[in-house]
């Protein structure tokens, strides 16, 4: 599991979490600003419409869409904002491309093009791609010279790809090699150049990561497999925009025929992720009054934030462990002063009656707990009531040499534990 994912799944059950790691990684997402926080929650809510069906992850974004009275995901409130964009639709975009064993295509970026002599069929195919008039389009120019100097043929076609707001040139270039690809598969000893404007294009066929577009230069390698099974060769050139090539020319035309006013899609393609979370990062943050609370109590904690020493606060220990310190340094915890302002319990006010159920109030004042607090009193006679100083955050007025004390952490993690205090019920 990526450490993108285990924060994915961290989110998911909400504070209440899986790998302690992750914890420090959520922990620095949750005390950076307000809109840094939404760019990533929008980007990990996308990404996971992008895994594959079989991953867990994948399977649970129906059940944070759902509003649940109690346990309710943090993604709930950027599901919820980005209701109108269908994640459904979503590319599937898995971990490898391509097997690290599979041949690499030949991309030529920077060369002439060869002069082709060998006996057998001749292919030369240009695609190009367009975008306005929000529609994304591409268009084809294939021109075949059979074997034995048999007549040379010119085809040229369009395809009308879909919305701007879900395909991009560059998605939309990769899907017409895959899409002609498919038409010719069937040809047998013919040497096929395939020539593109577009740089990125080329450059990911040469390498494939995993990126958006990926289904389509899966789709290319798979034909391009068959197509040598047959005696053909293929080649992909890049010919840059400036120099004149005439069928790069006819493609182009052929693309914006596709993308004129009112041409309809004609392809069922999946949304693309790159186009997808570029609209969805466009949206408006929306105010929440709970993640600036958040905000504000985890930066209050530790001015450090986010920082490398979160790690080492989260470092060895157990679930249980890592759980009861996230909330504590989250203020997301089951307080009565968080678990109010999500509405789940009726009031914010503690048990014992006097006052707030807050974090501090918890931690030094509560009479409730006051039999549990020896050992945190032994760790410091200067620094009680410090919030920082037993959750190991930085204060403003600590100099650059300062370090967590992690007795006192585990102090107070092991206080909170003995009171039962935060565990659910
Ligand atoms: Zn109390």
């Amino acid at each position: 599991m990526s450490l993108g994912q285990r924060v994915g799944a961290q989110a998911i059950v909400g504070t209440f979490l899986t790998v302690a790691t992750s914890v420090a990684e959520a922990e620095a997402h949750i005390a950076t600003t307000r809109s840094r926080f939404w760019r990533r929650a929008v980007k990990m809510w996308t990404d996971m419409h992008t895994l594959p069906e079989t991953n867990p992850l994948r399977r649970g974004t129906d059940r944070i869409r759902k509003f649940r009275r109690y346990h309710r995901s943090p993604l709930y409130q950027v599901a919820d904002s980005l209701k109108h964009i269908d994640m459904e639709t979503l590319e599937t975009i898995n971990p490898f491309t391509l097997a690290p064993w599979d041949e690499r295509v030949q991309a030529n970026i920077d060369g002439q093009l060869e002069p082709q002599t060998e006996a057998g069929g001749l292919m030369q195919i240009a695609v190009s791609s367009s975008a306005r008039n929000k529609l994304v389009g591409f268009g084809v120019a294939i021109e075949k010279q059979p074997p034995r100097n048999r007549k040379l043929k010119l085809k040229t076609f369009s395809i009308t790809l879909g919305a701007r707001a879900e395909q991009n040139p560059f998605s939309a270039e990769l899907a017409a090699m895959a899409h002609v690809l498919k038409m010719v598969v069937g040809i047998k000893d013919y040497r096929t150049t395939l020539l593109t404007s577009n740089k990125a294009a080329a450059l990911t066929l040469r390498n494939p990561r995993r990126q958006s577009g990926q289904k389509f230069v899966c789709q290319t390698y798979k034909l391009m497999r068959r197509l040598r099974t047959n005696g053909n060769r293929i080649k992909f050139h890049w010919i840059p925009t400036t120099e004149d090539n005439k069928l790069l020319g006819l493609a182009k035309e052929q693309a914006r025929t596709a993308t004129q006013e009112d041409a309809l899609p004609q392809e069922h393609v999946s949304r693309m992720k790159s186009t997808t979370l570029n609209i969805a990062r466009s949206q408006a943050v929306p105010s929440s009054e709970l993640l600036e609370n958040i905000g504000r109590h985890a930066k209050r904690v530790d001015s450090a934030l986010p920082g490398k020493h979160t790690r080492q606060l989260y470092d060895r220990l157990t679930w249980k462990e890592a759980n009861v310190l996230a909330q504590l340094r989250t203020g997301m915890a089951r307080l009565n002063g968080y678990l109010n302002q999500i509405n789940v319990a009726e009031t914010d006010e503690c048990d014992c009656g006097q006052a707030r159920e807050t974090v501090e109030h918890f931690l030094f004042r509560c009479r409730k707990w006051t039999a549990h607090r020896t050992e945190m009193l032994q760790c410091t006679q200067t620094h009680r009531g410090n919030i920082s100083f037993f959750l190991g955050g930085k204060q403003a007025s600590d100099d650059q040499k300062w370090t967590p004390n992690l007795e006192a952490v585990r102090a107070s993690i092991r206080f909170a534990i003995a009171t039962g205090r935060l565990e659910a019920t």
